[in-house]
This record gives C-alpha cells, sequence and structure tokens, in this order.
C-alpha cells in the first residue's frame, strides 16, 4: 500500500470494504506499516454487542502487556476525548453508547502528526464497521437478518467459527435450531398485527437473552427464528432449546397472554450444505408441528423413521 501523508489511501483502503474480518484485516495492516515500531494492541468487541467481552484482535512487539482491565480504566477517564497521552502510553478507546467498544493501546507517545492519523484511521475504521454491523440488523426484532444467515453458517461450517473456542477441556459443537412462533395467523387475526409486531420484538428479545453473546439469533423468517449456538452434545442442545422454549411460554405478552414455539434442529457438520443443514432443522421443525406444537425435536431422532420409510418403499419395488 503506498503511504500519504494525509492517510487519504488508508481511508479509501477501510471505506471500500465490505466484510468485517477484511476490515479488522485492513486496519492491522495499516496499525503496522503507520506504527511499525510500537509496541501496541488492539482490542474489539467483533459484533459491537455489550454483551462481549473486548478481543485482543491484533498486538505487536509487546512483550509484558498490561492487564486489560487497566487499559480500560485509564480509558474510562478520557470519556471526553478520543485519545489520552501519557508519559509511557497512549490511549485511544472507540465508545459506543458510553461503552468502550474497542481499545487501542500504544505502549509509546506518537508524535502528534502520527497520533493524528492513528485516530483519524481508528475513527474511519470504527464507522465502517458499525455501518457493516447495520446492514445485518433486522430492523423490527433487531436480531441478525436472513441475508448474514447464510455467510454464518459457511463461516462455522469451515471451521472459522471455532476460531475462539471457550477455554474447555471438552470442546463444543455447533447446532441450528428453528423456532417458529405456533399459530401466530390467530394472533394477528384476533388482535392485529401491530400487536403481531410486538410479539416478534419481544419474542426477539427473550430469544436473544437466553443465549450466549458468542451465539448467532436470527430473524430467519416473519414470525420464524434460526439460532447457530453451541453445545457439548445433543442432549445438552436439547435441554438447552427446552429451557428457552420453558421462557418464552411463561411469559405473558401484553394482551396476547401465552404464546408458544415449536422448534427443529440439528448439528452443523462440515460437509454441510447450508440448504441441507436448513432443510434438516426444517424437517424436525415439521416433526414438532405435527407432533403438537410446543416441543423440541432433534433432526437426529427422525433419522430412523425416515429410513423406515425409504425400506418400505424399496420393498414396495
Ligand atoms: P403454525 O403453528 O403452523 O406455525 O401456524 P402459524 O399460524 O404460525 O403459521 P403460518 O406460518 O402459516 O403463519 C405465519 C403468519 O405470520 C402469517 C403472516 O401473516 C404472519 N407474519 C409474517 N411476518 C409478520 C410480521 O412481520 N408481522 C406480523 N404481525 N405478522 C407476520
Ligand atoms: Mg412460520
Ligand atoms: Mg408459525
Amino acid at each position: 500500500m503506498t503511504t500519504s501523508t494525509c492517510g487519504h489511501e488508508y481511508t479509501i483502503s477501510l471505506l471500500e470494504l465490505k466484510e468485517e474480518r477484511a476490515l479488522y484485516q485492513q486496519f492491522c495492516d495499516i496499525l503496522q506499516s503507520l506504527l511499525p515500531e510500537q509496541p501496541l494492541s488492539f482490542f474489539i468487541r467483533p459484533s459491537l454487542s455489550n454483551k462481549e467481552a473486548l478481543k485482543l484482535i491484533y498486538q505487536q512487539h509487546v512483550s509484558e502487556p498490561l492487564a486489560l482491565h487497566e487499559m480500560l480504566e485509564k480509558a474510562q477517564l478520557c470519556m471526553s476525548k478520543p485519545v489520552l497521552i501519557s508519559k509511557s502510553y497512549t490511549c485511544m478507546p472507540l465508545r459506543l453508547d458510553d461503552q468502550v467498544i474497542g481499545l487501542l493501546w500504544i505502549y509509546a507517545v506518537l508524535t502528534p502528526a502520527n497520533c493524528n492519523l492513528t485516530a483519524h484511521l481508528m475513527n474511519v475504521f470504527f464507522h465502517q464497521l458499525h455501518t457493516l454491523a447495520l446492514a445485518r440488523i433486522d430492523p423490527l426484532s433487531q436480531l441478525l437478518n436472513r441475508q448474514t444467515f447464510d455467510e454464518k453458517v459457511l463461516e462455522i461450517a469451515s471451521g472459522q467459527g471455532f476460531l475462539q473456542p471457550r477455554d474447555e477441556p471438552d470442546p463444543r459443537r455447533w447446532y441450528l435450531a428453528l423456532f417458529d412462533i405456533d399459530h401466530f395467523k390467530r394472533v394477528n387475526d384476533s388482535f392485529g398485527h401491530v400487536i403481531g409486531d410486538e410479539v416478534i420484538l419481544l419474542t426477539a428479545q427473550h430469544l436473544k437473552e437466553n443465549f450466549r453473546a458468542e451465539d448467532y439469533v436470527f430473524r430467519y423468517g416473519g414470525e420464524e427464528f434460526a439460532i447457530l449456538f453451541q453445545a457439548h452434545n445433543d442432549s445438552e442442545a436439547q435441554s438447552l432449546l427446552d429451557r428457552v422454549r420453558g421462557v418464552i411460554r411463561s411469559v405473558t405478552f401484553p394482551q396476547v397472554g401465552q404464546v408458544t414455539l415449536s422448534v427443529g434442529f440439528t448439528d452443523v457438520t462440515d460437509v454441510m450444505q447450508v440448504s441441507e443443514l436448513v432443510n434438516q432443522a426444517d424437517m424436525a421443525l415439521y416433526h414438532a408441528k405435527q407432533h403438537g406444537r410446543d416441543r423440541v425435536v432433534f433432526y437426529g431422532t427422525l433419522e430412523g423413521v425416515s429410513l423406515q420409510v425409504t425400506t418400505s418403499d424399496i420393498e414396495l419395488f
């Protein structure tokens, strides 16, 4: 990349990126090229969510890193300033709604020109990240939208979703669950679409609250939600989903009262097409609907059933 004193090329190189990982990478490359000799650490909350902790995205030349909480304490001190400069460090926090959602910590004092340019590029990076994040959100439910779903499944199926696993000896696996509100047409017919929308919004909020920050909750369709989440095994996944189903069941929705959900889920394997995966979860959901609704069905438990059907079909020939 060519360097210019006004940082124009750097700015453009950030603004033209339409994918978050590429944006992170580009910003890290910029830090490396702009501040090649400086020890520094860069942290961010990847989905800009308040539920997430700051994660280390990039670090160079740091032999004795400061504890993150100490950096955060300093970052809180400069609430009204974009940069905090002391004798031995430069701290540049990114804020969203009074929360520190990103932090560049440089273990040195920069020249004023470098400091201004870095702070400017940090802002450009953040605004671009925020714009990309907004494009992923469904406006009614504030969940991830359908367009983002395929992308995330492919990321997970290709192993990239496991990049930041929790520190556990027994690794967890990814699952896909489809949640569908039972008899939702009746809600619309009896109380109108505005109340219907409110049920969708409240259900979305409960779903989001009941999964972990590293899980992905999507509004998949009208009153359907898709969740990509991790569990150690099938029965743990089943109990987790059953618990969430129970939580929603116990909510009293304004005017409407009780709402139930049917759930179908399957495990995500690396060889799977997105359509095949969704089809499996959908078959399990269909089974839940056919067998009384308000229940969770695992695709794995259906395989025996479909196998029997296939065998008897063959025998007919
Ligand atoms: P089932 O238990 O079989 O799922 O029954 P259902 O009535 O929920 O099933 P169906 O999928 O046939 O109906 C879903 C309804 O959701 C139909 C549609 O009018 C309504 N709907 C879809 N999107 C929205 C939305 O954004 N707002 C509101 N208020 N209604 C919506
Ligand atoms: Mg539906
Ligand atoms: Mg429905």
